[in-house]
């Protein structure tokens, strides 16, 4: 067995330093020399060095054994390298298993590497189911209830949803052990890189099912046709999203049911626009109404609604009708307002009596008309005076 060097020296410390010190100390060296970052023989060579100076000086016992009688105290069966070996055959059995997932849990991929082997049996909340449904205006502004039909996963109740024959059970994947996900390392322009990627062998699951429900051919679930009913409240809006909880895809390993994300598609109106809360339509008025005033009908979503023009009201005159909107999807919301745009109508096909009197009309009106049509004009208009 070669000279081994000072343990203090591998690591780069003084013989006095504390706990967090030897760690940050072997943390550096690991992520110059672990062979998933460095695979040359010389980073294997250096990095078990570190590994094995840490092991000691990072145990309060080995360490006061060394400090004691330095390499001595672990050659000849003495310490924990086990029997004649000492740490000639170094592995990271046992306790340094545990150091070893303490130094490396934030550095290779986040707790990835760690936690995944716990992932995979651990409760997992099902996938949300989306779909949607088209709805009219009328049922947007009232509100209305749906019924949905789509193809939903269960829980297989032959195996209860383990995937696996009756009578037989999963085992743990071979290729990832049952963490569900296996690194591998790739090299890259700026180095080696740690991957950690779902285990193709078994989905991530960490199971795999060498004899198969044959009911659901080992996936757990069933799909099945269901048709929901779904609440749509009064004053949704296009694209607006339904979330109907526990009712998406079962989860794994007891986890709670996904939810069931509907998102509504309001068809257009003929007469009405909404925005937001407020809906606008537009509303012809005659020329005879617009000038002299009178009432008219006006269409909004509660039904008709009677409404007096006032006398000589211009055409694209606004009109506000209150709390004849949309009403809000907060209980005990306010209802929005509805705009309605006036406009005069010109006739476009008259007869000869219709034409006479228009020009008669004309006429009572002096001519102005056509006179400031011409540049003519000697009066001022009536509402110039
Ligand atoms: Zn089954
Ligand atoms: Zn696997």
């Amino acid at each position: 067995m070669a000279e081994k060097r000072d343990y203090y020296e591998v690591l780069g410390v003084p013989r006095d330093a504390d706990a967090a010190a030897l760690k940050k100390a072997y943390r550096e060296l690991a992520k110059k020399y672990h062979p998933d970052v460095n695979p040359s023989p010389e980073a294997a060579e250096k990095f078990k060095e570190a590994s094995e100076a840490y092991s000691v000086l990072s145990d309060p016992e080995k360490r006061r054994q060394y400090d004691q009688f330095g390499q001595a105290a672990f050659e000849g069966g003495m310490g924990a390298g086990g029997a004649g070996g000492g740490f000639g055959d170094f592995g990271f059995g046992g306790d340094m298993g545990d150091i070893f997932g303490d130094i490396f849990g934030d550095f290779f991929g986040g707790r990835a590497g760690g936690a995944s082997a716990r992932d995979a049996d651990q409760p997992r909340r099902g996938a949300d189911v989306s779909a949607n449904i088209r709805i009219t205006f009328m049922e947007a502004i009232r509100g209305c209830e749906k019924e949905i039909t789509l193809n939903l996963k269960d829980t297989c109740p032959k195996c209860g949803g383990t995937g696996a024959k009756p009578g037989t059970s999963a085992q743990t994947c071979p290729k990832c052990g049952g963490k569900g996900r296996i690194r591998y390392t790739q090299r890259t322009p700026i180095g080696m890189i740690q991957n950690v990627q779902t285990c193709p062998e078994c989905n991530g699951t960490g199971k795999v099912i060498r004899e198969k429900c044959p009911d659901c051919y080992g996936t757990g679930y069933i799909s099945r046709r269901k048709t929901l009913k779904v609440a749509i409240p009064a004053g949704i809006d296009n694209g607006q999203v339904i979330r109907d909880r526990g009712q998406g895809e079962p989860g794994a390993n007891g986890g709670p049911r996904g939810d069931l994300l509907v998102q509504i598609l309001v068809s257009p109106h003929p007469t009405f626009r909404r925005q937001d809360r407020d809906i606008y339509s537009t509303v012809p008025v005659s020329f005879a109404t617009a000038a002299l005033g009178g009432p008219i009908r006006i269409n909004t979503v509660d039904g008709e609604v009677e409404y007096d023009v006032k006398p000589g009201t211009q055409t694209d005159t606004k009109v506000r009708l209150r709390g004849k909107g949309v009403p809000s999807l907060r209980s005990g919301g306010a209802r929005g307002d509805h705009y309605v745009t006036l406009v005069v109508k010109v006739p476009t096909s008259m007869n000869e009596r219709q034409k006479e009197a228009l020009r008669a009309f004309d006429e009572a009106m002096n001519g102005i008309e056509a006179k400031a049509a011409s540049g003519g004009r000697k009066k001022p208009f009536p509402w110039e005076k």
